[in-house]
This record gives structure tokens, sequence and C-alpha cells, in this order.
């Protein structure tokens, strides 16, 4: 819709502004205290949104009982009955504030959340690479949205928060590595000899970039039913790629709120 397109736009604008300090954001966005009173550049250089106080109250997952691991939770465990993956780190169940966080990145191009997001993510896997470590990451990638929805937003969410993610763990990020293709499109053809393609249910992969890669860190914002990130770890695991961990922002199962 042109109206949508021309508020993500202008979205978009501020948003540059923002990253460039030209606007100024100065309360937190939970209890609206003054932030540049209570954090500094060094203590959260990428986030710009919550005071020290809130960001310490933020209802994260506590992984000292899960080795470093949500699929060591029963709970989990019966809720995402399909697991290609094989880790799974979140940081938050699908709650206050981040339910209505998340709603504004995907729908109302709040992007400054981005930010956060990736900088809560990196929190919570340093903290679990401390309880366990994880074996060394070769390359990270999003979950993609279709086409035709990408052209409607304007953008991918998953993407925002795992092209930041995979700068702070220094890591390679692969935005194009899978495309999510209707059932039946053939892509036979479409991309020449040279970009061999796997094309399996939902998602066609650009095989031909994963030689050598054992450990990919797959990046979404909230895991519901867990099939989506089932498919596209089975599909990466079947190409040779020993590990795939899943990283979310959010899950969000019924039991959800028994297992914070
Ligand atoms: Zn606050």
């Amino acid at each position: 819709m042109e109206w949508q397109r021309v508020l993500n736009q202008w979205r978009i604008l501020v948003y540059s502004l923002w990253q460039k300090n030209i606007i100024k954001l100065a309360c937190c966005d939970l209890c609206f205290s003054a932030i540049s009173d209570t954090i500094t550049e060094q203590e959260m250089p990428t986030q710009r949104l919550l005071c020290t106080h809130c960001l310490n109250e933020l209802p994260l997952f506590r992984l000292e009982q899960l080795q470093g691991d949500l699929l060591h939770w029963p709970a989990i465990i019966k809720g995402l009955p399909q697991r290609g993956f094989n880790r799974l780190l979140t940081v938050a169940p699908y709650t206050a504030p981040f339910d209505h966080w998340l709603k504004q990145l995907k729908y109302q191009g709040r992007f400054e959340l981005a930010p956060l997001f990736a900088t809560l993510l990196y929190k919570q896997w340093q903290h679990a690479h401390h309880i366990h470590p994880f074996d060394s990451v070769d390359l990270v990638i999003s979950v993609p949205v279709h086409q035709s929805k990408w052209q409607i937003r304007g953008y991918n969410q998953a993407h925002l928060i795992a092209q930041r993610f995979a700068n702070k763990l220094q890591v390679p990020y692969q935005s194009n590595l899978i495309k999510r293709v209707k059932q039946g499109d053939s892509q036979v053809g479409k991309t020449g000899a040279q970009r061999r393609r796997a094309l399996r249910g939902n998602f066609a992969i650009n095989d031909a970039t994963l030689k050598h890669i054992k450990h990919v860190v797959l990046v979404d914002d909230v895991v519901t039913t867990g099939s989506t990130a089932n498919e596209i770890s089975k599909l990466l695991i079947s190409l040779g790629v020993h590990t795939v961990t899943l990283v979310t922002v959010c899950i969000s199962l019924p039991l959800s709120n028994k297992v914070k």
C-alpha cells in the first residue's frame, strides 16, 4: 500500500538520522527517566533505549539451570516437537515488554529496537557460552521473508537483528544464503550455472557457499511452532553443516509464562 511505503521511508530517514546522532533519544523506553544520567556509551555502546535499571530488570530466561540451552527445558521440548536445530538460545518469553517491542519492529518500523535486541542476544550468548561453550561459529544467517512480504514491509526484521548480532560475534553474516520461495516455484535456469541451488519445501539455498561451513547460527525474531527454523536447519544439515544453533529474541509457546 502506498501510505505504508511512504511511512516506512519516513521511518528509515528518521532512523538514519538517529544513527548519526543527529536526533538524540534521551528517555528510557520503559520508565521515561533520562538515559544520559544513568548509562554511558562505554556501558552499552549499541543501545540507547533503556536506562541501566530497566535493562537489568528485563525478564530474561535464566540459563544456569538449562546448561545454556533452552532445549534442556521439558516445556520447550514439548512445545517444539520438531527440532532440526541442535541448540536454542532465546532472550525472553513472549511477554511484556518484548511482545510489544517485536510488533513495533515488525509492523511499525521501529528500527532502533534492532540494536537493543542484538545487544540482548549477545549478552545472553556470552552468558550461555560461559555455562557451556559454543563450537566456533562459521556463519550467521537470518530467517528470510518471502519477497512479496518484503516488498510491502520494506525490510526483514530478522535480518536487522542478525546482521548486528553477527557484527558483535565478529562472524560473517550472509543475508542471501536462503530465499523463501513459493512451494512449487522452479529455480531451474533462473540464476545461471555457477549458482547451484537446492530447493526443498519453502526454501531455496545457495549451497555452493556452504563449503567448509560447520556451524551456522540461524537468527529469528520469535519462534512459535519452530517449523520454519526446523525446515531451514534440516536443509542446512542435509547439505553438510554439522551444527545449527537457533538464536531468537523470544519464544512464544502456550507454556512460555511458566518457563522463565
Ligand atoms: Zn528505565
